[in-house]
Order: structure tokens, then C-alpha cells, then sequence
């Protein structure tokens, strides 16, 4: 298994409770967001050319503001930008706004403030955990157990395409320092076959990670699986592979081939990771702070996967900035979390707020600072209303993007068509 060594260096606990210094809320703010993609996302369930994306403001009585954020992934957890937000300026405001209580008791409030909206939740409860370390002056790693190490190794996903397309996409993604790529695949058996040999083919060197996002059946996916490796290529783990609801399929395919399968649809809560991990329906379970509703329940999955053995990937949809660098604390800070799929910001066509952390090669580290870290959102930055969009150039790139990925194909976008970075 490629990753972190989950032992190094662990502290032995947080620097302060989550019970510790009462915080008293005095606004809950939301603003919306849409950044085009440098190029279109494409999985077995969904293509996305933009991320409407929306971000939840806590402050607090002293002046300190947390910032969260939550995309649209209507395919994934059923929410539209339309549906966070006003879950954010709905119930979630009137659970917080005007409550003083611990940060465990305000994470609490906003778990129950409605039913599912996971993402809306998640964008709030990391808004209060960021609000909570600015408050305590330190990093978020810090309060949530420390640093295990100075990063983790991230990976690149190759969308979905045909297989000289991922070729290409692979090749570009190694030359930028790559050395573990998430290869997209599963709607067509025998182009998965001919779309990965082109990717090995391209990259011979790098590690691969495989995403069927649901698209098989289990017996397409051992035959597909074991042929892999027949091949002998060089697969660290699966995601996925088969429909979420099917746990039992889940567990033949984990059963019957030798790569590691790891959970990602079918694990949304700690009660899932549970029954997963009882059935023996998977060897790995990916954890996004947008399916468990933030940082709280992330943390009760990846301590029962600890408590198992079992190795956690810190995943996300395809998020802004402030949410990934939410899951880059919460994985250098937790020891069952040894590996990262936290690419969505290489992705934005402009890419933004700054701070949080830095991708060096292959490597995700924290930048430091306070709470996330980050440079506070402002609601004009990539605004909603289209602003954003008609100052772009004619290749569709914002006159400031970032030129880091060097492969901006344009950014086409559709309005009609629904965003949703399942990842
Ligand atoms: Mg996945």
C-alpha cells in the first residue's frame, strides 16, 4: 500500500479538548460560488465543467470568523447549491446563531438541525472548527491530535475518457510531480481494459488507484480485477467498484481477487463503516467530510477503521480550496488515515482562497497558520451571479488563473447541465 506510515511520531493527544473554552456564535453566513474547471471532470455517474460552490461564515463574539464550504454533488449526496444554502441560512443559522457551548455541543446542534444535507452540515462544522483553533491560536492539525507527519502523499485522478485522452491526461499529471494516479473507469468493461493499459502504457512509473464509482457488476469486477492482476499492474486498491447499496456484492468482490477494495458510496456515516467493516464487505474505506457531515463523525469512522485495522483514504468531491484543506488537517492529524485523494484544487480554473496548504511534487503539506489557515473568502470573489464568467478570456480562463497545472484546455460550461463531482 502506498502512504504515510501511520506510527510516526503521533502525538499522544490534542492540545485541547473539544469539551475545552465555550464558544458563543453570533452570525451564521452563507455565500455562493462558481468556479469553471481548467477541464471537464468526468466519472461513471457524472461530467462536471463547473463547481458551484457555497461558503458557511461562523462568527464568533470576539471577531473571529471560521469559514466552511459545500459544492453542489446532486448525483452523489442530493444537494444543489440552492438546497446548502438554504439549509445554511435556514435551520443550521437558527441552531447556532446566538448559542454559546463547547465545540462538540455546536457540532452537535448542527447534525441535528435537519435531516441528511451532509455537505451543508459539513460546510458549517468546519466553519466552527476553524473558528475554534483561531480561537486557540493554533493550526486545526494541532487540536486535533497533532501532525504525524509533515504531509501525505496526494494523488491526480485521470477523468473518465477514451483511452488515448487518459494517456495524455497521465502523462501530463507525472510530469507535474504525480506519483500515484486515480484512474476513473467503469461504464465499459472492455474499454476500462484497453482505457488502463493505455494509462500504464503512458506512466509506467507511478502507482494507480482505481475508481469504478458504482459501474460494475460484482462479477464484472472480479473478472475485469483479476485480469488486472494477471497483468501484474501496479494497482494499490479499487474504489467502489460495484453499486453502494449492493454490500453483499461488496463482499464477493472483496472475497474473490486480491486488490484491495475500498468502500466510498457505501460508507457515509460511522453505522455504515460498522456494517461494512462486520461483513468483511471491503479492505479500505473512504472518507469524505461532505458525505459524514464534517470533521466529528469523520473522525468516529477513521477511529473505528483504527480500532480494526483498517487503513482510511481522506477523499472529497470535486471541492473548493477551503474544504480540502479541512481534509488535509483532519488526515496528517489522524493514524488510520494513510492516504489522500485531495487533488479538486488543481482542477479550479482559479483557484481560490490562498493558503491552507502546498502541493510540493507529489506531496501535500500544511502551510501553517491558524485554524485552516486560509485567507478568508470574500463573496466577490468567483461570485455566483456570472461576473466570474464574462471576464474570461476567449480560451475560458479567468485572466489570473493559475498557469500551475500547464494544461488549460478552456473551461466549456453549461448551465443547464447539473454539477456534481462524485468522487
Ligand atoms: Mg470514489
Amino acid at each position: 500500500m502506498t502512504g504515510q506510515s501511520a506510527v510516526n511520531g503521533h502525538k499522544a493527544g490534542p492540545v485541547a479538548g473539544p469539551g475545552a473554552n465555550p464558544l458563543h456564535v453570533v452570525a451564521v453566513r452563507s455565500h455562493r460560488h462558481r468556479a469553471p474547471l481548467l477541464r471537464p471532470f468526468v466519472t461513471a455517474a457524472r461530467r462536471t465543467e463547473a463547481v458551484e460552490y457555497v461558503v458557511a461564515e461562523v462568527e464568533l463574539a470576539s471577531g473571529t470568523i471560521g469559514q466552511g464550504s459545500a459544492a453542489e454533488t446532486l448525483a452523489v449526496t442530493g444537494e444543489s447549491a440552492a438546497t446548502i444554502t438554504a439549509a445554511l441560512d435556514g435551520p443550521l443559522r437558527a441552531a447556532l446563531e446566538g448559542v454559546t457551548d463547547s465545540l462538540t455541543g455546536l457540532a452537535a446542534q448542527a447534525a441535528g438541525a435537519l435531516a441528511r444535507a451532509p455537505s451543508a452540515k459539513a460546510a458549517v462544522e468546519v466553519a466552527l472548527h476553524d473558528a475554534w483553533a483561531k480561537e486557540a491560536g493554533l493550526p486545526l492539525v494541532e487540536l486535533l491530535g497533532g501532525r504525524l507527519g509533515d504531509g501525505l502523499m496526494n494523488d491526480m485522478t485521470v477523468s473518465l475518457e477514451e483511452p488515448e485522452v487518459m494517456a495524455g491526461h497521465a502523462r501530463e499529471a507525472v510530469a507535474a510531480g504525480a506519483q500515484i494516479l486515480k484512474i476513473k473507469l467503469g461504464n465499459d468493461v472492455a474499454l476500462d481494459r484497453d482505457r488502463l493499459a493505455a494509462v500504464v502504457e503512458a506512466a509506467p512509473e507511478v502507482r494507480l488507484r482505481l475508481d469504478a464509482n458504482q459501474g460494475w457488476s460484482p462479477e464484472q469486477a472480479i473478472t475485469i480485477l483479476t485480469a488486472f492482476t494477471a497483468d501484474g499492474l501496479p494497482i494499490d486498491l479499487v474504489e467502489q467498484p460495484v453499486p453502494a447499496a449492493d454490500v453483499e456484492g461488496l463482499a464477493r468482490v472483496t472475497a474473490a481477487v486480491e486488490l484491495p477494495i475500498m468502500a466510498d458510496e457505501a460508507v457515509w456515516s460511522s453505522a455504515d463503516a460498522r456494517r461494512l467493516l462486520d461483513a468483511g464487505a471491503c479492505d479500505l474505506l473512504n472518507i469524505k467530510l461532505a458525505k459524514t457531515g464534517g470533521i466529528r463523525e469523520a473522525i468516529a469512522i477513521a477511529d473505528l477503521a483504527e480500532a480494526a485495522g483498517v487503513e482510511c483514504m481522506l477523499g472529497s468531491m470535486m471541492e473548493p480550496r477551503i474544504s480540502i484543506t479541512a481534509a488535509a488537517h483532519l488526515a496528517i492529524a489522524h493514524p488510520a488515515i494513510t492516504m489522500i485523494d485531495l487533488d479538486p484544487p488543481f482542477w479550479f480554473a482559479t483557484d481560490l482562497p490562498r493558503g491552507g496548504f502546498v502541493q510540493d511534487g507529489a506531496w501535500l503539506r500544511l502551510s501553517g497558520g491558524q485554524g485552516l489557515g486560509l485567507e478568508l473568502l470574500r463573496a466577490d470573489d468567483d461570485p455566483a451571479d456570472g461576473a466570474a464568467t464574462d471576464d474570461d478570456p476567449a480560451d475560458g480562463r479567468p485572466a489570473d488563473g493559475n498557469p500551475a497545472d500547464g494544461d488549460p484546455v478552456g473551461a466549456p460550461r453549461s448551465d443547464e447541465e447539473p454539477a456534481g463531482g462524485d468522487r
